[in-house]
């Protein structure tokens, strides 16, 4: 075997550059998901801080594939896992700090957390966020939106790394807001935001907040193991309408259901397989097409392969100790993220409310 292929067939954990975050082989990724189901990561890369991200970015295998994820309130994970690295953003991007009227929010910031930040501060605007489980990476990707006001509304800029680990400023206008879409390349890594808010009375903003968790509570299964709205809206429709129409509520596939509740969630019963999920999506798809012609888009997004999970169990290095570190970094401090349990249904954040 040439030096080349040898090379290409270690495990892609040894060959990616020094971090002083954490790499994990085999990492799985159910648990960290609000469908909690899905496959491994090849590799999870969980930074420490900017600069450890972008050069990372800089310094990898230009072919391996990144994928950035949340706290996964919009992500189906396939059964086979996700090739090449994901991204998980802890807390050295979490921070959320009020600026006069203004709020700047890290990537990995809850939504939530955001909102109560604003709302102490007597900032008004940004109530919408309380309603949505994820994190503001996650919001600018998907220019997320709830109770008549979305993420285009509020922000003013917000930064991100290219795929080379470039960091670009980017403006409300360059950052493309549409419905459900953000116009930033796919590859590109969101780092924060800079949000606008209006001076306001804390206690009517305190009770806004409170009356979209109740709405919430009322209209949405949020207990449930969900992706949240499964379908977008398509132009002059609503797609929780278009799926009634066509008889799919509380419709079943394995382990997978149709809500009850509000017939654009699927939901994982206790048994689902990622396979289970997206095979009902796809029969709602059908059915909702025969009957009324219109397509469904899917609105969560759905990363890596089909297939059986992988046996293999996770391995974490330190990869400082993988490969010998560079010899400028020798004085430098090592700064460990703390490894983030993922945690059961029901217990406190990364996330919301299950
Ligand atoms: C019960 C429930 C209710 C929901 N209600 C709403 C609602 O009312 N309105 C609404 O809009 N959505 C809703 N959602 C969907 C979801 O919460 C949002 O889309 C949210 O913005 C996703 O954020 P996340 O951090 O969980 O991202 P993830 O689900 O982890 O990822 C979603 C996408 O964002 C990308 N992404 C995540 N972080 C970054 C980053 N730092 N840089 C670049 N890309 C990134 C991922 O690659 C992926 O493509 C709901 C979901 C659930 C489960």
């Amino acid at each position: 075997m040439s030096e080349m292929v040898k090379l290409r067939n270690r495990p892609l954990i040894d060959r990616l550059p020094p971090v002083r975050g954490r790499l994990t082989a085999d990492a799985p990724l159910a648990g960290i998901t609000w469908f909690r189901v899905g496959g491994a990561a090849e590799v999870m890369f969980r930074p420490a801080d900017v600069d450890d991200l972008a050069k990372f970015l800089a310094e990898k295998p230009g072919e391996v594939p990144v994928t950035v994820m949340g706290v996964g309130s919009n992500l189906l994970v396939r059964d086979g896992g996700v090739p090449g690295v994901v991204l998980r953003l802890g807390r050295g991007f979490a921070e959320i700090a009020v600026e006069e009227r203004r709020i700047r929010a890290g990537a990995a910031a809850l939504d939530l957390n955001v909102a109560r930040v604003a709302a102490e501060a007597g900032l008004a605007g940004v109530e919408f966020l309380s309603g949505i489980p994820g994190t503001i990476g996650g919001a600018l990707r998907m220019n997320a939106g709830a109770y008549g006001r979305e993420m285009s509304d509020v922000v003013l800029e917000a930064e991100a790394l290219d795929a080379s680990g470039g960091r670009h400023r980017l403006s409300h206008k360059a950052l493309g807001l549409t419905y459900r879409h953000s116009a930033i390349p796919e590859d590109w890594i969101f780092l924060g935001a800079l949000l606008k808010g209006e001076m306001g009375n804390p206690t009517a903003i305190g009770a806004k907040l409170k009356q979209i968790q109740d709405a919430r509570e009322a209209s949405q299964p949020i207990r449930s193991r969900t992706g949240g709205s499964t379908f977008a809206n398509p132009p002059g429709f609503k797609a929780w309408e278009l799926i009634e129409q066509a008889g799919c509520r509380g419709l079943s596939l394995g382990g997978a259901q149709v809500s009850d509740m509000h017939c654009n969630f699927l939901i994982n019963t206790g048994t689902a397989t990622a396979a289970d999920i997206e095979a009902l999506g796809e029969l709602v798809r059908e059915r909702v097409l025969e009957e009324t012609g219109i397509t469904l888009e899917w609105e969560i997004k759905r990363i890596g392969i089909k297939g059986p999970p992988s046996e293999t169990p996770p391995r974490e290095v330190e990869a400082q100790e993988a490969k010998p570190p560079e010899i400028k970094s020798l004085n430098a401090k090592p700064q460990k993220s703390k490894p983030q349990k993922s945690k059961p249904l029901g217990s406190k954040p990364e996330r919301s409310k299950p």
